[in-house]
């Protein structure tokens, strides 16, 4: 069924196919497949790429370009909104039908959105990152991070589908891989946390669901908050305590349901994303954080005990961090900046900029900042703004496009530009697939530098991208002076 899928995929993505052009003198010659009845005359193929096509339905939409095809009111193109369509009516005898009637330049027509939409719509449509050159709308699909349809993640997919009919799902054993024992294996924390993580990538954690599947409690459920399955992937990340518990967490992270593959798979993506390196012991503090939530689960469950979700993360902090200093890691990066930035001025004729970004989960809002240095290390530019942006990601994103409209503007051609955010610089340089999220504005960032052939992008260590972090910091919270480009604040320079 998972290849079938793809195979339904394709047949949206390469409409100029010849095999699509010969279904679509017979099905669909006047409309698009998606809205096609399902009808008992249909060759074998056809009716087997339209269940392809309806379960595809459920997770597919529209990534904003320019806004030129997609309708405002008919089609899903939100995607931080549940139906990822627009609810609210369309008024009565409105001449908006196209998105693009809602976009002004490079940025949403506020003003007009707030007498079309509701608040929260408003909200959602202003997280959605516009770009710069007008690039084309696509059709993702919404699981995967960079919108194309993955066999395996639609595989997940389905089993999700299947196991809210019944409790029992067997696959997850498949996903065992060397690269997840090894990294667990390796990682700097005590025994028992390696030992459940290991457990919970094997999903033999006694979760309810794993002990109603073996017949030793009644229930399957959630006790905390009544939800029908209490899985592993429940226990930490979707009871709405877990998801609480990680909101107040220095990740202020909360993964989405939809698309959620398993623990295993987890573990294995954030593990890339989050590499413990010397200055910032992400990847320990992590499974600190799994551990700490299990702990939490239990406490309530068998001793009442009901701290709050701001409690349980302090205590997780605190013994992540007694632990670290036992084990002789320097903190400072952790806590408050530390002084000993060792950032390396840029060689001589060259500019070094780097971009950085501080995203306020709960407002959806960030401040981003690009700060424009020479091989004396003097600033000579820089940029800052506040934005709205639907992740980190994406502000991260957003902070290097930021810093490479300066390069466009002064038509500098010898630049490093640096960023903390590794993904963001893996995909400038092609070295994974761009985000769904974050795709118009990569692309954005590649135009503006396609002719400067000495700018180079790389990726520099938190402790490293101090300076810009400080700008970003101060943006967001709104009490980054005006002036900081000459006036260097003190603070600011404290840092350089
Ligand atoms: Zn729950």
């Amino acid at each position: 069924m998972a290849l079938l899928v793809k195979q339904a995929w394709r047949l949206l993505h390469n409409p100029e196919a010849k095999w699509v052009q010969i279904l679509k003198g017979i099905y669909f010659p006047f409309s698009n497949p998606m809205s096609v009845p399902k009808c008992k005359q249909g060759s074998w193929a056809w009716s087997s790429l339209q269940e392809g096509l309806s379960f595809l339905s459920q997770d597919i939409r529209w990534n904003i370009g320019n806004g030129n095809g997609v309708m405002i009111w008919e089609d899903k193109w939100i995607p931080t909104l549940p139906s990822f369509k627009i609810s609210s009516p369309r008024p009565m005898g409105s001449n908006f039908y196209l998105v693009k009637q809602l976009i002004n330049e490079s940025s949403w027509n506020i003003t007009l959105l707030q007498t079309l939409f509701s608040e929260e719509e408003v909200k959602a449509i202003c997280q959605i990152p516009l770009s710069f050159h007008h690039c084309a709308d696509s059709l993702v699909w919404h699981p995967s991070k960079n919108g194309d349809y993955i066999v395996k993640l639609g595989y997940h997919r389905l089993m999700q589908n299947k196991r809210q009919n019944q409790a029992a799902s067997s696959s997850r054993q498949e996903e065992g891989n060397e690269t997840i024992w090894s990294n667990i294996w390796s990682l700097k924390t005590l025994p028992k946390i390696r030992n459940f993580i290991w457990k919970a990538c094997h999903n033999v954690v006694p979760s309810n669901e794993n002990l109603a599947r073996r017949r030793h409690s009644n229930t399957a459920g959630c006790l905390r908050c009544g939800d029908n399955t209490e899985s592993i992937e429940h226990i930490i990340f979707f009871c709405p305590f877990s998801q609480a518990i990680w909101r107040a967490s220095t990740f202020h992270y909360s993964p989405a349901l939809m698309g959620f593959g398993s623990f295993a798979s987890w573990w294995q993506e954030v593990g890339s994303l989050f590499k413990d390196d010397d200055s910032f012991s992400s990847q320990s503090l992590l499974a600190w954080t799994v551990w700490g939530i299990w702990k939490a689960r239990n406490a309530w469950i068998f001793e009442r005990s009901c701290d709050s979700p701001v409690h349980v993360w302090n205590a997780i902090f605190k013994d992540f961090t007694e632990y670290q200093q036992l084990q002789n890691v320097s903190l400072d990066s952790l806590s408050c900046p530390s002084h000993t930035s060792s950032w390396a001025p840029p060689p001589p004729n060259f500019l070094k900029i780097n971009c950085d970004a501080s995203f306020s989960n709960s407002r959806k809002y960030a401040g981003i900042a690009a700060v424009v240095r020479n091989s004396n290390g003097i600033v000579v530019d820089g940029i800052n703004a506040q934005v709205h942006a639907s992740s980190a990601h994406v502000a991260e994103c957003l902070a290097l496009r930021l810093g490479s409209t300066l390069i466009e503007q002064h038509d500098w051609q010898q630049v490093i530009v640096e960023s903390d955010c590794k993904h963001a610089i893996d995909m400038i340089n092609g070295r994974t697939s761009d985000t769904w999220e974050a795709k118009v504005i990569v692309s954005d960032i590649r135009s503006l530098i396609a002719n400067e052939p000495n700018v180079t992008f790389s990726f520099v260590s938190r402790l490293n991208n101090q300076v810009a972090d400080w700008v970003a910091r101060t943006t967001l919270r709104g009490v980054c002076p005006p002036q900081w480009t000459q006036l260097i604040p003190y603070d600011l320079y404290h840092l350089m």
